[in-house]
């Protein structure tokens, strides 16, 4: 998985990228690049936005920086690069990440992820050069980076070798395992803790009523 991300601030990366399934992710192979239109905007001071036609608080992101961007680093005509890989433009009024959606990137060889910052993106990156427009939920955070450590943290977590376990990602919230339901209650030593009893099923040793009694438990989370 070559997973890049356009972001004015690539030192938030640092701290993701130390993170272990991150970085057995990488080192299976994966990849994650940070790209920064600073680095390649063709106007000067460094300058990446501009105030918004119309008025109104706040900066947008100028397209021709972007289309500089992606023009210098993938050496593509850049409204052609969502036919070769994903180009998620991320934002608050997006399609909601969930399970099938971090499935389907996670199947992916390659994704792009672009991160507004102050009042977001000129609309012309979104139309020309994203393939999807993702949110993380309705809510507005200040800027993309965030949203696309959680895509990111979510799809490689799916990728062979990122996690300790590999069992751990087959059956868990809304995975096929479960139906798509939510995962059934965890417990672990003590058995007995203040007087609060671990089901006893659990400590059964009957693997077909653990298995029963944990569908049962998904079950009622998901209603
Ligand atoms: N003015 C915009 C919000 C901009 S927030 C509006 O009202 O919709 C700045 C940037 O943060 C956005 O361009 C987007 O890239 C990112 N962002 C904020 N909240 C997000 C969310 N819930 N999901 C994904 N990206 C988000």
């Amino acid at each position: 998985m070559k997973l890049d991300v356009v972001t004015l601030f690539p030192e938030w990366f640092e701290w993701f990228r130390g993170q272990r399934h991150v970085g057995n992710a990488l080192a299976a192979g994966s990849t994650l690049t940070l790209i920064n239109p600073r680095d390649h905007t063709p106007l000067g001071g460094g300058q990446v936005d501009d105030a918004p036609f119309g008025g109104g608080a706040g900066m947008v992101l100028r397209v021709d920086v972007i289309d500089a961007t992606l023009r210098e680093h993938y050496g593509v005509e850049p409204t052609g690069l969502r036919h070769a890989r994903r180009v998620i433009a991320l934002s608050p009024a997006g399609r909601l990440l969930d399970e099938p959606l971090v499935a389907e990137l996670a199947a992916e060889p390659a994704l792009t992820f672009l991160c507004g910052r102050y009042e977001g993106f000129d609309e012309r990156i979104v139309e020309h050069y994203a393939s999807d427009v993702v949110s993380v939920g309705r809510y507005v955070l200040s800027g993309g980076e965030l949203a696309a450590m959680v895509c990111a943290d979510a799809v490689l977590r799916k990728l062979p070798g990122a996690l300790g376990h590999p069992g751990s990602a087959l059956e868990e919230s809304f995975s096929e395992a479960l139906e798509g339901l939510p995962e059934y209650p965890q417990y672990t030593r003590p058995a007995d803790f203040r007087g609060w009893r671990v089901p006893e099923v659990l400590l059964s040793g009957h693997h077909e009523e653990i298995r029963r009694w944990r569908l049962e438990r998904a079950r009622e989370r998901g209603r």
